[in-house]
């Protein structure tokens, strides 16, 4: 026979974990279907940090901020293709999921900028740390911690409708299919930027790019969705993230420029506001010579942010005991490099950046040695997804709730319209995965 559950969580990303913890404090048996042989997803690789406004850090820290601020943002970032019920549902309880998981012992207390945030709302651990890790982690261990029935390499293949509602789910583990059954179900399978197919019959002019996306990022949650009659939304909106390093794929965190790093092309000379968001940073990068730009700090942000340790580890940073020294290791000309630092050092004491308008330059990089990483654009995440409303249930394409099914996290869209800030993903998927859980315990048992 069957098992069954309470709760059925596919996908054991930090939406799926966030869910099931909630699913399961409210009483509920909770199993979770991970195809992957890890826990974490993409969610992993979330380096920024959990945007919230009104937050217990934020107050700690005596950052003055709202979450009108943050549902402005991010309602502008996303160029107002936004349902703006389910921004205001994120921005209002993000706050909420900051202390989820700092009570559930994770580390969410160093607040920094990112793009397209007019205040510091970007909750991270300790030192600038990166964030994914840590939430996965906790939400990893208080799934073991609560017994949670957590099945990795166990691939969710389609879902069980009965009269119109979900009811279970077929899962392959091994060669072998099987059922599980349960009166709700949570699709937190992630998004499509590791599919290449899908995302270039989307958006033609992302052949060939490289993704920051780990392998499971297929979109299968989209596809189990729509066969179980739910609409999808912005489906065509696609984010590239505008500093990867090219051939590796590995992504350097937008803290960096939030921090203070300059962006500078193969002439030394900067191109945009560093602090523009992702698809306008991407966009200028692609226009510059070989399609490519430097990241250019010093001493004093390598000393802000832990985050880059691991970067200069990894063999992605280039080091110069000056800027003439930098300039000749990674081919630009040494007098322009230096006139363009001279010229932002001058702009960021005076605090006005008088050739691209950044609003905030939080350090003026004149602290030997100095530091280069070239980076170029690259699919980062799908904004579009299936549609819900703001109690995380999945609508089908008549606006119609399907009884039983819920979503959480990069499966669904409309949270961030054409463009996601960087930090609302983390809000995203710990938010929309609280309310998913909480609504699908609330599921009348007796239906299977
Ligand atoms: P989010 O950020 O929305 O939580 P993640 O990418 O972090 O998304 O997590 C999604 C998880 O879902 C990943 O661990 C991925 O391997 C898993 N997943 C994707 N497709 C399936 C599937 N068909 N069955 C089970 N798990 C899946």
């Amino acid at each position: 026979a069957a098992d069954k559950a309470d709760v059925i969580v596919v996908g054991a990303g930090g939406a799926g974990l966030s869910a099931a913890v909630t699913a399961h404090d409210l009483g509920k048996k909770v199993i979770v279907l991970e195809k992957m042989a890890y826990l974490g997803g993409n969610t992993n690789r979330a380096a920024g940090g959990l945007n919230a406004a009104e937050s217990q850090p934020q107050a700690k820290a005596g950052i003055k901020d709202s979450k009108e601020s943050h549902y402005n943002d991010t309602m502008k970032g996303g160029k107002y293709l936004n349902n703006p019920d389910l921004v205001h549902t994120l921005t209002d309880h993000a706050a909420e999921s900051v202390d989820f998981i700092n009570s559930l012992g994770g580390d969410l207390t160093d607040v920094g900028m990112m793009a397209g945030a007019s205040q510091k709302r970007s909750h991270r651990p300790t030192g600038g740390g990166f964030v994914g890790a840590n939430v996965v982690k906790t939400l990893a261990q208080a799934s073991k911690d609560r017994g949670i029935d957590v099945r990795t390499m166990a691939k969710a293949d389609e879902l069980i409708v009965k009269d119109g509602k979900v009811v279970g789910v077929k899962y392959t583990k091994g060669k072998k299919q099987y059922e599980v059954m349960a009166p709700a179900v949570v699709l937190a399978a992630g998004g499509f930027s590791a599919n290449q197919d899908m995302v270039v019959k989307l958006n033609p002019k992302l052949k060939g790019f490289a993704t920051t996306n780990h392998t499971g990022a297929t979109g299968d949650g989209i596809t189990l969705g729509e066969k179980a009659g739910a609409a999808t939304v912005d489906m065509k909106q696609i984010q590239t993230h505008p500093t990867v390093v090219p051939g590796k794929g590995e992504m350097i965190t937008e803290a960096v420029r939030g921090n203070g790093a300059i962006l500078v092309n193969k002439d030394g000379k900067r191109f945009i506001n560093e602090l523009q968001t992702r698809d306008v940073v991407s966009a200028a990068e692609l226009a510059q010579k070989d399609k490519v730009g430097f990241l250019l700090f010093d001493n004093d942000v390598r000393k802000s942010l832990k985050a880059i340790e691991t970067y200069i580890k990894g063999g992605m940073v280039t080091e110069g005991k000056d800027l003439h020294e930098l300039a000749q290791k990674i081919g630009v000309d040494g007098k322009q490099l230096q006139a363009t630092v001279d010229k932002y050092t001058k702009d960021q004491k005076a605090g006005k950046d008088s050739e691209f308008g950044r609003a905030d330059m939080p350090r003026p990089l004149t602290q030997a040695p100095y530091y280069a990483v070239m980076v170029t654009p690259a699919v980062h995440h799908t904004m579009g997804g299936l549609r819900i409303n703001s109690q995380a249930q999945v609508l089908d394409t008549k606006g119609h709730v399907i009884p039983g099914l819920f979503a959480a996290g990069e499966v669904t869209g409309g949270v961030h319209g054409a463009n996601r800030l960087g930090g609302n993903a983390m809000a995203d998927i710990v938010t929309f995965g609280r309310i998913a859980g909480r609504n699908a315990s609330q599921q009348p048992t007796g239906v299977i």
